[in-house]
This record gives structure tokens, C-alpha cells and sequence, in this order.
């Protein structure tokens, strides 16, 4: 059974972050979606409420690929948490060469501490690519409209939490 671990922040959860759910579903029997808890990226969204996006979102495409689709939350080193689900493989999005130089890195500390685990990068969809969660992050703040970067529950929240701030 393969078994494939796809981790980041998702604060919040973004069009661009399920098109790479979806391609990874269709790689895997099972996708375990690692919600990293990141305290020192002081996250707009609780752990809590990061996990619920994503829940709402992914049912759907379970039905759509027929793979079980989980979220896991995660504090420790990525790779122990690899371990932990018992993934054979990380999956990550690459978006633009930026992302190239911290994902390189990431790979080949990585393969320090374990050299079982392969990582897979893959590309979203044109549409999505230039999708980013801080970026998202900042035009709800100044009050900009973010409904056509991330699924419909996630607007939702964006906007009850930039009517607040105001
Ligand atoms: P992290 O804190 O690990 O960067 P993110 O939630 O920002 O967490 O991203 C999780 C993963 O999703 C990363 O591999 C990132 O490159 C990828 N990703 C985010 N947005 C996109 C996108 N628009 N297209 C492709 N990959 C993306």
C-alpha cells in the first residue's frame, strides 16, 4: 500500500494546495495531509480551524479518486512524522523556482536523517500556480476579495475574520 504524506502550514487551505491533493490522490492508496502546528509562523488560523478547512474540502475528492484522504496534525521533524503515518513517500508543491532552493534543501537534510522516504514534487494547474497562502493572507487583511484563489468554506472564514479587523 503506498501511502503518501503531503505537509505544509495551509494557513489557510488554498485553491493551488487541493489541485496538488487531488494529482497526489491519484498517485496513492492513501493521502495523509500533515497540518504542521508552526507556532513560529504565528498562523492566522488555529491548528483546529486549518484541520476543519481542509476536512470540508476533501471528501469531495475522496469520492472523485477513490483514496483515502486524511488530516494529521504535526509538530516534530517532518520525517518522523513520515514515519509516524507510515509514509513511503512526501509529496510537496513546487510553484515557482523560489520554491526550488528551500525544497532542495529540505530534501537533502532530509535524506541525512532518513533515506527511506522518497520526496515527489509535483505542479499545480496553470490556474493555481501562482496561488499563495500569505498572499491570500494579505489582500483579506486590506480588504480585497480572495474568492478565486481559495475553495468557498475558506472565503467564508477570510471574510468574517477581515469584517472583524475593520
Ligand atoms: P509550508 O509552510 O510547508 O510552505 P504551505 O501550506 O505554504 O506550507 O504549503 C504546503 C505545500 O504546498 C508546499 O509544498 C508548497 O510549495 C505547496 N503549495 C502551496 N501553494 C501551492 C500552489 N499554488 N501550487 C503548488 N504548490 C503549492
Amino acid at each position: 500500500m503506498r501511502i503518501g504524506l503531503y505537509p505544509g502550514t495551509f494557513d489557510p487551505l488554498t485553491l493551488g494546495h487541493l489541485d496538488i491533493v487531488r494529482r497526489a490522490a491519484g498517485l496513492v492508496d492513501k493521502l495523509v495531509i500533515g497540518v504542521a502546528i508552526n507556532n513560529t509562523k504565528s498562523p492566522m488560523f488555529s491548528l483546529k480551524e486549518r484541520i476543519q478547512m481542509i476536512d470540508e474540502e476533501i471528501s469531495l475528492i475522496e469520492k472523485e479518486t477513490g483514496t483515502q484522504i486524511l488530516t494529521h496534525p504535526f509538530e516534530k521533524l517532518l520525517i518522523d512524522c513520515a514515519k509516524d503515518v507510515k509514509a513511503n513517500v512526501i509529496i510537496r508543491g513546487l510553484r515557482a523556482v523560489s520554491d526550488f532552493e528551500y525544497e532542495y534543501q529540505m530534501v537533502g537534510m532530509n535524506r541525512v536523517l532518513s533515506d527511506t522516504i522518497e520526496t515527489v514534487f509535483l505542479m499545480a494547474d496553470s490556474n493555481y500556480q501562482s496561488i499563495a497562502s500569505k498572499l491570500v493572507k494579505e489582500i483579506a487583511r486590506l480588504g480585497g476579495y480572495t474568492g478565486e484563489f481559495v475553495p468557498n468554506s475558506v472565503q467564508k472564514r477570510l471574510m468574517t475574520l477581515s469584517q472583524f479587523k475593520k
